[in-house]
């Protein structure tokens, strides 16, 4: 969900009107995380209007505005904000702060953000006079704007709708703590669409020839009798994992699914390869 901070309080779509109490369709989606609130851009791109909406640009009535165009050249409109920090011609990136959530603007029934995604940029803003045919459902805009991509040999994550940071790392075999350190996340509750998590320094891999390996908890010797288990590579045609940390020379930690976080000792002539 793109909008994971805010409240949707009038989604897209066909609605009542709040104003005549007909069926009407709405344009964009309502959103609400408190007045003032700073507004972050949904998308990048380049600004191409900010400040109050004059009739006649394509976005009159609409209260302090910010349009941005994207490289699709789609215009995203942020409507009725208290202020606006950006100006005309800047370029913004996702999350730059671009205003405040406010009330300006006729047809406002309380501080909110109207967020809309317009087909085109430019004449008059995309503006055309059917509410459907110039927009697209900005959830689902945004939500695939940012597709999933593996990059670096799979060594970065890009977060998309929906994710968590537990779920990337149940995925890809991690720990929250690991991605949060290797990423300096400052909140974990507070990822966003679009965001690259690189999910692993390096990863090791333990041979197929391998039939019982010995893991041990993280926080005894890694020495006989202190197992706590034993892996068997052999089963599965060798195994790997992504390296959490590295405790000690030729010991590393590595998150199991039998057994957990254990560490596991993995000097070269074993026959473990981390890279
Ligand atoms: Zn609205």
């Amino acid at each position: 969900m793109p909008f994971r901070d805010y409240q949707i309080t009038s989604p897209y779509g066909y609605r009542t009107d709040p104003f005549t109490g007909q069926r009407s369709f709405h344009d964009g989606i309502d959103l609400v995380k408190g007045h003032r609130s700073p507004i972050e851009a949904f998308v990048g791109g380049k600004v191409l209007y900010a400040g109050t909406g004059v009739s006649g640009t394509g976005v009159g009535g609409y209260g302090n505005v910010v349009v941005i165009q994207d490289k699709n050249r789609r215009a995203h409109v942020y409507a009725h904000l208290d202020s606006v920090s950006v100006k005309k011609g800047q370029t913004v990136q996702r999350g730059t702060i671009i205003g405040r959530q406010g009330a300006t603007g006729t047809r406002v029934t309380g501080s909110h953000l109207h967020y809309e995604v317009r087909r085109k940029s430019s004449p008059s803003l995309g503006w055309v006079n059917d509410p459907q045919a110039r927009t697209f459902n900005p959830t689902k805009y945004v939500t695939n704007y940012f597709p999933v991509e593996q990059v670096d040999g799979g060594n970065v994550y890009v977060v998309k709708a929906g994710d968590t940071l537990s779920k990337i790392a149940l995925a890809h075999k991690t720990t929250v703590d690991a991605l949060v350190k290797l990423n300096n996340i400052k909140d974990k509750n507070k990822i966003v669409v679009g965001q690259r998590i690189k999910l692993s320094g390096q990863t090791l891999y333990l041979p197929k020839t391998a039939s019982s390996w010995r893991v041990y908890p993280t926080n005894v010797a890694p020495v006989k009798g202190n197992e706590k288990g034993f892996l068997n590579p052999k089963k599965f045609g060798g195994l790997q994992y992504t390296v959490l940390a590295k405790p000690q020379a030729n010991v590393v930690t590595i998150q199991t699914s039998d057994f957990g976080k254990v560490n596991i000792y993995v000097h070269p002539s074993t026959g473990a390869v981390i890279k």
